[in-house]
């Protein structure tokens, strides 16, 4: 077989740093891989051609058993706080097949998730079900059309082999791009390596990787908290716009690049609540919407931890510095959450009650579990379905302020609706729909709903058709519930 007319272009660099951080292992070859899904639009982004690879091919290479030239499977190692508990981890059942560089020089891992077992496996078995595959696929894609940052998904195969979990499920794997995985993980686990230069090599490959304008710097490790820092907060704005609980916010699961990552527990929120928690094991609220940027500064801490002997020999110097900057967190979150949620209500310019304007209104959503993402749609015209909440007397109150402050902003009502379409998106991937369209996949092998969705989920911003099918909610209000280790 000659796949060459895909135009794969492999350059891997992560391979030739120290063994410790990596281990090279092969996916273990399944029976009979079938491909489900393949994201022809991200391929081209890629400048990947499969159009001329037959689907058998294509189930072959996406399993992992047929692996393209150039590429060099590697299992990455990393350390992470788990609900705040250290722990040695790795890719228990992911190996990267290597970094594929695009036309323009950009550089994506591309990694298999459900491929085997590999050295960090412990006592799990390295794979991964289809129905949790193809909900990453259908949430990060989704993400990437929201405006988020996010690692993406290029193809889901079913192995045709069974995974063990509650219950038997079909197996698959699921082809995962990222600009790169590097973790706080990682850095935690160069942290306490026995050679001493490897928290600077993961460095030095971290900067040339994704801020190669600081190498110039002479405070690199600081300048690299700070902009992790930024990256971290737009990152959790953008969760909190779109009313999304990433669930297992751990300190493996947080990218230096500001993406994204792992997509296990996560799940959007309907009925505002800023304490929805959505994980079954998360009984204690750890990750719950509203503490989402309390950890991530709980987690860049441990971040800053790793960067401290490289900011300074002496630990009586580095820790003010890092402390400093830390210090910063709440106050560059608040400017840049107040910025996000006036673009959700329109607001232009600032007016000393606009954040009591804001708090009132998610205040009145908590009180009348009011859903999310609609009330803003109402606020914009584009939620017609019939529904009383919106003519409750609080609420027209709170209305007619909101259009009082709005006059002030010296632009048309259409140019504050243009601003507000921009930040409030039509259609989620509301819970019940991803599951409803999971459900015609495992009992009935029918893709038909997860295609349709995926096709809406492309445009959340654009009204459609269809929009108001996707815009409704769970009936009954049931609790959702998710599962980490899927
Ligand atoms: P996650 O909760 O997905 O971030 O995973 C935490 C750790 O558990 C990572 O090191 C994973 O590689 C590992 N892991 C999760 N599921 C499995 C599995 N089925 N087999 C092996 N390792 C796994
Ligand atoms: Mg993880």
């Amino acid at each position: 077989m000659n796949f060459d007319s895909i135009g794969w272009a492999f350059d891997n660099t992560y391979s030739k740093l120290s063994n410790t951080f990596k281990e090279e292992v092969k996916p273990t070859p399944v029976h009979n891989p079938e491909l489900v899904v393949l994201n022809d639009r991200l391929a081209q982004y890629l400048n990947l051609d499969f159009s001329k690879i037959k689907k058998d091919d294509l189930s072959q290479i996406f399993s992992g058993n047929s692996l393209p030239k150039g590429s060099l499977t590697l299992a990455q190692a990393y350390a992470g706080h788990q609900f705040g508990h250290f722990t040695i981890l790795g890719d228990g059942r992911a190996l990267m097949i290597g970094e594929h560089i695009d036309k323009n020089n950009n550089r994506y891992d591309i990694q298999f998730k459900g491929s085997g077992k590999t050295p960090y496996s412990r006592n799990a078995d390295g794979r991964a079900a289809l129905g949790p595959m193809l909900r990453e696929y259908i949430i990060s894609e989704s993400m990437h059309h929201l405006g988020v940052p996010t690692t993406r998904s290029l193809a889901v195969v079913e192995t045709g082999e069974d995974v063990i979990r509650e219950s038997i499920l079909k197996g698959a794997v699921l082809t995962r791009v990222a600009s790169s995985h590097i973790r706080v993980g990682t850095f935690q686990y160069a942290l306490i390596s026995k050679n001493k230069n490897d928290l600077k090599t993961l460095f030095d490959y971290t900067l040339q990787r994704h801020y190669p304008n600081l190498k110039k710097s002479e405070s690199s490790p600081v300048d690299l908290l700070k902009l992790v820092l930024k990256k971290q907060v737009n990152l959790i704005c953008n969760w909190m716009r779109i009313g999304f609980v990433h669930g297992v916010m751990n300190t493996d699961n947080m990218t230096i690049s500001g993406e994204t990552i792992d997509y296990g527990p996560c799940a959007f929120m309907d009925k505002y609540d800023p304490g929805t928690v959505f994980s079954s094991i998360d009984s204690q609220g750890r990750y719950a919407y509203f503490n989402q940027p309390r950890v991530a500064k709980w987690n860049l801490e441990r971040f800053a931890e790793c960067l401290l002997p490289l900011i300074n020999d002496d630990n009586e110097i580095a820790i003010p510095i890092a402390t400093e900057i830390l210090k910063e967190f709440p106050n560059i979150y608040k400017e840049s959450w107040l910025k996000m949620m006036k673009q959700k209500l329109g607001l232009l310019g600032d007016e000393p009650k606009d954040e009591k304007l804001i708090i009132e209104l998610l205040s009145w959503m908590h009180r009348n579990k009011a859903d999310y993402t609609n009330t803003f749609c109402y606020l914009m015209g584009e939620y017609k379905k019939k529904n009383q909440i919106y003519n409750e007397t609080q609420f027209t109150l709170w209305k007619k302020k909101w259009e009082n402050r709005i006059k002030l902003n010296n632009i048309s009502k259409a140019g504050s609706l243009k601003i507000m379409r921009k930040a409030n998106p039509l259609v989620i991937p509301r819970n019940h729909l991803v599951e409803g369209a999971l459900q015609y996949v495992n009992e009935m092998n029918d893709l038909s709903k997860v295609n349709e969705l995926l096709k809406i989920l492309q445009r959340p911003y654009e009204k459609v058709s269809t929009t108001s099918i996707y815009q409704s909610t769970p009936i009954p209000e049931e609790n959702y519930v998710t599962y980490c280790g899927t």
